[in-house]
C-alpha cells in the first residue's frame, strides 16, 4: 500500500513537529541505562536515558542528541511509544517498527500496531534513510543489553 499523498505530507508534519521539539529531550536523573548511537551514514547521534523498574516497566525514558529530523523526530516519537511499557512489549514494538519500515514500500504494512511510528514509513522509500528512522531504536538494544555505544555501520 502506498500511502496517499495527503496523509504523506500529515506524516511530514508530524516529523517536522517532533523535530522542532522533541518530546521527552534533555537528560535523565538516575537512570539505570545509557546509551549512545551513531549513524555514521547521516551525522545523526544521540544520547538515550532510560529509568526502569525491577519489575520491568519503562519508567521514564529521555534522550538528547543532534541529527537530521527524522532521526530526531524517530527518537521522540519513540520515547512517548515506550514510556510506561515493559520491556518485552517494547522489544516487540521494535521488531514490528523495523520489519514494516525495513519492507518494501509496496506492502501492506498492518499500521494499527505501530501506533505514532506509522510516521516514519515513508523512508521505506529511501534506504538510506532507514538507519536514521531505527537509530534511536538500536540505541534502546544497546542501552538494555549493557550500554555503551552502537553505530549503525
Ligand atoms: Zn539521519
Amino acid at each position: 500500500m502506498m500511502l496517499p499523498d495527503e496523509l504523506s505530507s500529515l506524516y511530514q508534519e508530524v516529523i517536522l513537529d517532533h523535530n522542532r521539539s522533541p518530546r521527552n529531550y534533555g537528560k535523565l536523573d538516575a537512570p539505570t541505562h545509557v546509551a549512545e548511537g551513531f549513524n555514521p551514514l547521516c551525522g545523526d547521534q544521540l544520547e538515550l536515558y532510560l529509568r526502569v523498574r525491577d519489575d520491568g516497566t519503562i519508567e521514564d525514558v529521555r534522550f538528547e542528541g543532534k541529527g537530521c529530523a527524522i532521526s530526531r523526530a524517530s527518537a521522540s516519537l519513540m520515547t512517548e511509544e515506550i514510556k510506561g511499557k515493559s520491556l518485552a512489549e517494547a522489544r516487540d514494538l521494535f521488531s514490528k517498527f523495523h520489519s514494516a519500515v525495513t519492507s518494501d514500500s509496496d506492502r501492506m504494512v498492518d499500521t494499527g500496531e505501530l501506533g505514532k511510528l506509522v510516521v516514519l514509513l515513508g523512508v521505506r522509500q529511501f534506504p538510506t534513510r532507514v538507519k536514521c528512522a531505527t537509530l534511536a531504536w538500536h540505541t534502546l538494544e544497546q542501552a538494555l543489553n549493557g550500554g555503551g555505544r552502537v553505530t549503525t555501520e
